[in-house]
């Protein structure tokens, strides 16, 4: 052993020497990663992971994120919300995502898949958003660029190395990782942040993920060329093709490449029977408007599925631990707000946990403000997915009445605008109560229910634009 290691301490190859009283020496071998952890360890790099990290290692907080995937890689979630815009603006990300020539979004269009004409959200129109525009992404492209800015802002980020369970004590952190080759290591955090996504890693293994009880769906989608798209001054539109307790999604990822989804309820995806290309070719079949706009359409990748995806995490924060994005929580996709609340959770829980590290903290009010805050705007957007699925809300939403400019309410909130001003607020409590009214009474004309789907298919037949 070599003479500089004989006095307490740790030499460079890692050897600690413990002098004991008698005399004996003892010699341990050191992971310096324990002797001295980590600020922060985030799991998962996906848009929540990255965001905190870049936030975190500006700041010259020591930062590890690990990934288990290689970057590029497929994820779904493509059509981005115009409140990302200051997100990106913030993270400094916004040159590199519009070098990066991602399709432009100003405006989503509900349509009933029946083929007769609908409604067109237009971001600029409405009175309380401030943002006219929004992206819709690759996220294989969109993530990496997120995560490189993690890397350029210093943090240390490891790709295909997961994560294993996570043990608190006092002082941090213990967590296990794995890499892509199966080597284990130990590492030390004084806080972790929970960025895994739907695989909820912390909660799931605390027993805190609660699927939302009535709502199990599941989504089947993939890439196409050539489907019959928006141009001109609607290029760019999300289209959103209403189904019974079901919708379909066209996300024009460039001029020629759109990304097709279908989401059902669960029942109608069980009666498929496993056959995926079948379930899709059916669906197709009865969605008129879908077979017109897929008739010369080529797929160009494999079919995906996500199931029962709609899930509360009972604790979003305890000590030492933040959850952030799908990791606190998911709701529906049928809104895109995904994205956006995931890397708007990331900005508020990396300032918590900043505040939280200064002050030695393992809990605070900060933190607890995050949860309260995220669970106030999941439950805004769960008011919303809950009512999308009615009729009444469908016939009131295609069919607006200029007068209070209600939707103007719908539209800063479809736009991401989480603080809302009070005029927003009436607004949106008026149409709400207007839902109610119209399930009792019409207060606009009902709409005609074509053939859908058998046997309890009703496409609906909406008119109108919508602000
Ligand atoms: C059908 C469907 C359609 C959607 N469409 C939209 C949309 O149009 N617009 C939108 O904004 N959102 C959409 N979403 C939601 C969107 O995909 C997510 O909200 C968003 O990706 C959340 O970001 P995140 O960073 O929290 O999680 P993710 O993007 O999922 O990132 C989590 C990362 O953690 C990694 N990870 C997991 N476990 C571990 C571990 N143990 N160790 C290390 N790494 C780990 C994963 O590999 C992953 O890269 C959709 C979701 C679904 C289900």
């Amino acid at each position: 052993m070599r003479a500089a290691a004989r006095k307490n301490g740790v030499d460079e190859g890692g050897i600690r020497v413990v002098i004991q009283p008698g005399q004996r020496v003892f010699y341990h071998a050191v992971n310096p990663a324990l002797e001295s952890p980590w600020d922060v360890l985030i799991i998962g790099g996906g848009p929540a992971g990255a965001t905190a990290a870049i936030l975190l290692a500006r700041q010259g907080r020591r930062v590890l994120v690990v990934e288990k995937e290689i970057f590029p890689r497929f994820h779904v979630g493509e059509s981005l919300l115009p409140y990302n815009g200051p997100l990106f603006e913030q993270l400094g990300v916004a040159e590199a995502l519009r070098a990066a020539g991602f399709m432009v979004k100003r405006a989503a269009q509900f349509h009933s898949g029946a083929g007769s004409p609908g409604a067109r959200l237009t971001f600029a129109k409405g009175r309380f958003t401030e943002h006219p525009s929004a992206m819709q992404v690759q996220r294989d492209r969109f993530d990496q660029i997120l995560l490189n800015a993690a890397r350029t802002a210093g943090a240390e980020v490891r790709e295909g190395c997961s994560a294993g369970a996570c043990v608190t004590d006092a002082d941090g952190v213990a967590v296990e990782l794995r890499a892509a080759d199966g080597t284990r290591e130990p590492v030390r955090a004084r806080f972790v942040m929970d960025a895994s996504g739907m695989s909820t890693l912390t909660a799931r293994a605390a027993g805190l993920k609660e699927a939302r009880a009535g709502h199990s769906k599941v989504a089947l989608f993939s890439h196409f060329d050539n489907v019959e798209m928006p141009t001109g001054e609607e290029l760019g539109d999300i289209i959103l093709l209403l189904r019974d307790q079901a919708w379909v999604w066209l996300i024009p990822l460039t001029e020629t490449r759109t990304s097709v989804g279908l989401v059902m309820d669960r029942s109608e995806f069980d009666s498929g029977r496993g056959d995926l290309e079948g379930l899709w070719d059916r669906i197709v079949r009865e969605t008129p408007d879908l077979a017109r706009r897929l008739s010369a359409a080529i797929r160009v990748g494999k079919l995906h599925v996500e199931a029962d995806y709609s899930y509360e995490v009972k604790k979003i924060v305890e000590p030492r631990l933040v959850r952030i994005g799908d990791a606190a929580g998911f709701l529906d996709p049928v809104f895109s707000s995904g994205v956006m609340l995931a890397m708007e959770s990331a900005v508020e829980a990396s300032a918590a946990v900043a505040q939280a590290l200064d002050r030695g903290a393992t809990m605070t009010r900060a933190l607890r403000r995050y949860e309260a805050h995220l669970r106030d705007h999941l439950a805004l957007f769960w008011r919303f997915v809950r009512v999308f699925y009615t009729r009444p809300f469908v016939e009131l939403f295609l069919q607006p009445r200029p007068k209070w400019d209600l939707l103007s309410g719908i539209n800063a909130v479809l736009a991401g605008r989480s603080r809302l001003p009070w005029t927003a607020r009436w607004r949106l409590e008026v149409f709400f109560l207007l839902v109610k009214l119209q399930s009792w009474y019409p207060v606009v004309p009902r709409l005609r229910w074509s053939t859908g789907r058998p046997p309890t298919g009703r496409g609906f037949r909406p008119t109108t634009q919508a602000g």
